[in-house]
């Protein structure tokens, strides 16, 4: 795990660095808060930090502050670090948003142990962000963390004038399903869906799941033509498979209908509810003119 250590003192940092080393964490330095804040702006930055309150430019705690200020993806843990040792100091730090405070000159064990609390802290908020995008049956992304991370990709194409496909999946008279074999029947098909989807689509796409048998796929840099290219080879793997029900010798197989549409070099500028309508005309059409088929947005006729 990567430690941004922040310290002016050449001592003290290479005390941090070489005791943190041997402790199997990644240490990352910087000299001063204005090095320290410049790496911690970044997404994907370090999130473990140990500070040091005292430093040229920007100080330890106003660094905590920025820091709690700016929503960022993934929680940052910051251990203070001062010769300031009064119970006034500490709580001032505290205040500041660090997560734990260690005076100086600490103690290599303490802070060893309470880099591991840290370390803790971070690997839990990662499991629950994890829990709270997921969809519990699919696994999925949920509703939420696909339209979140849609929202993102759009903005990135158009401002980047890229392309953008979305693809909206629905199984076909899956009500019929659930209502004939039960729901741990459906249940099933939805798990083979969801897993003909993944193994189906590229790397670099994202899958979600929308409702209950309705799944939208964003594929950052795709035309249409290749969103629908790959739609119409899911299509085609989902006709041709079939679930097995254990326990009831049963052979489940289900059609889908897909609705395609695209942002291409950034045009149409579009939000992102924009898109999905489209998307949905699309597997509207997809439905009427008979399920089991793939239709590409057309801004004409429907
Ligand atoms: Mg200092």
């Amino acid at each position: 795990m990567r430690v941004l250590i922040a310290d002016d003192d050449a001592l003290s940092r290479k005390i941090l660095e070489e005791s943190l080393s041997h402790w199997g964490y990644e240490p990352v330095i910087t000299k001063d808060g204005d090095e320290a804040w410049d790496m911690l702006k970044e997404d994907g930055g370090p999130t473990l930090v140990v500070l040091d309150w005292v430093m040229p430019g920007m100080e330890g705690i106003e660094i905590c502050q920025k820091v709690r200020a700016r929503r960022t993806a993934n929680y940052i843990y910051i251990i203070l670090l001062s010769a300031k040792n009064s119970n006034e100091d500490v709580i001032k730090g505290l205040e500041s948003g660090a997560d734990d405070y260690i005076s100086k000159p600490f103690h290599p064990e303490e802070l060893k142990s309470r880099l591991k609390i840290g370390q803790r802290i971070i690997e839990l908020e990662k499991r629950i962000m994890c829990l709270a995008s997921t969809d519990y049956l699919t696994a999925l992304l949920n509703r939420r963390a696909f339209m979140e991370r849609m929202e993102a990709e759009i903005n990135r194409v158009t401002r980047e004038n890229k392309s953008f496909g979305i693809v909206i999946a629905d199984l076909d008279h899956f009500k019929l399903v659930n209502d004939t074999y039960g729901h741990q029947a459906g249940d099933l098909v939805l798990q083979e869906f969801s897993r003909c989807l993944s193994s189906s689509f590229r790397i670099y796409d994202f899958i979600g799941r929308y409702g209950g048998e309705e799944f939208i796929v964003g594929l950052p840099g795709a035309s249409s033509e290749v969103a629908g290219a790959i739609a119409e080879r899911v299509r085609k793997r989902l006709e041709q498979h079939r679930t097995l029900v254990p326990d009831c010798d049963l052979e489940i197989s289900v059609t889908a209908s897909f609705g395609i549409t695209s942002m291409e070099n950034g045009r149409p500028q579009l939000s992102m509810d924009g898109l999905i309508k489209q998307a949905d005309s699309a597997l509207y059409m997809a439905k009427q003119l008979g399920r089991n088929r793939v239709e590409i947005f057309k801004s004409y006729g429907y």
